[in-house]
């Protein structure tokens, strides 16, 4: 019997990931932070404090040889994972308008904020169904709630949806296995991302992205989430 869940953090070397990173560590979870630039993870685990279970791991979510690295390092170590955060993502053209915005921007952008994710559930859902347990959080926005979808930063807004719509099939494809999956809005967060004006900390941003990965078995999934409820598509 395992005496702790185990938890893997994409972008986990700064802003909402971090926190993240701090956050389940410190509810007893071991986490492996996700890094695209080692260094810089090994710099934010380092910046934790010294009691909390947390490990830096390379890994830029966009490549398969590093993706196929922390699988196996996850298989050596631990058999599985039980938490698979997907935070990472990028915001590029945030101004172009949809008309304006190039096939690059939207391109690069999918490639991160939705080819990756899809990459890295490959990689750890199947262990998690065989072991009949786990937990995925896709840390979504509203800018990809349809209900609301407005002219804002349109690759990346497009791209949340199409993360949503991902995270839906995922959960449908394996439901009633013991794996919960579900995509989180963290809110508008202060973070590089965010910016200085956010209203919300990263303490709050991180908030419903631990609840979901630490549902009780019962818990939703298939949903879109945001402070701790299940919000409109
Ligand atoms: P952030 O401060 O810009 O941090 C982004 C993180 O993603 C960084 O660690 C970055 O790594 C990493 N990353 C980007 N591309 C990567 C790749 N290919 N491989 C691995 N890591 C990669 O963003 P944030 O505000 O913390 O956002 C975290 C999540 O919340 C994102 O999914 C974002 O869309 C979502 N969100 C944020 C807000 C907000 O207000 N902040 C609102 C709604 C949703 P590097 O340091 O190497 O660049």
């Amino acid at each position: 019997m395992k005496q702790t869940r185990v938890a893997l953090v994409t972008g986990g070397n700064r802003g909402i990931g971090l926190e993240v990173c701090r956050q389940l560590a410190r509810s007893g979870v071991t986490v492996l932070l996700g890094a695209r630039d080692l260094q810089a993870g090994k710099a934010a685990a380092g910046q934790l404090a010294s009691q909390l279970n947390v490990t830096a791991v390379k890994l830029d979510i966009t490549s398969d040889p590093d993706i196929a690295g922390v699988r196996a390092h996850v298989e050596r170590e631990f058999g599985a994972l039980d938490i698979l955060v997907n935070n990472a993502a990028v915001l590029i053209g945030e101004d172009s308008s949809i008309l304006e915005v190039s096939d690059a921007e939207l391109r690069d952008t999918f490639e991160t904020n939705v080819v990756a994710q899809l990459a890295m559930c490959r990689a750890f859902v199947p262990a998690m169904v065989a072991r009949r347990y786990g937990r995925v959080v896709n840390v979504s926005s509203t800018a990809g709630q349809l209900q609301s979808m407005g002219t804002y930063a349109p690759a990346y807004s497009i791209s949340k949806t199409a993360l949503n719509a991902l995270t839906k099939t995922i959960a449908e494809s394996v439901s009633g296995t013991g794996v919960l999956v579900n995509c989180v809005n963290p809110g508008w967060v202060r973070t590089d991302m965010g910016g200085p004006h956010a209203p919300l900390s990263v303490e709050q941003g991180a908030d419903t992205i631990v609840w979901a990965a630490t549902l009780a078995d019962n818990g939703p999934t298939g949903a879109f989430l945001s402070g701790r409820r299940k919000i409109a598509w």
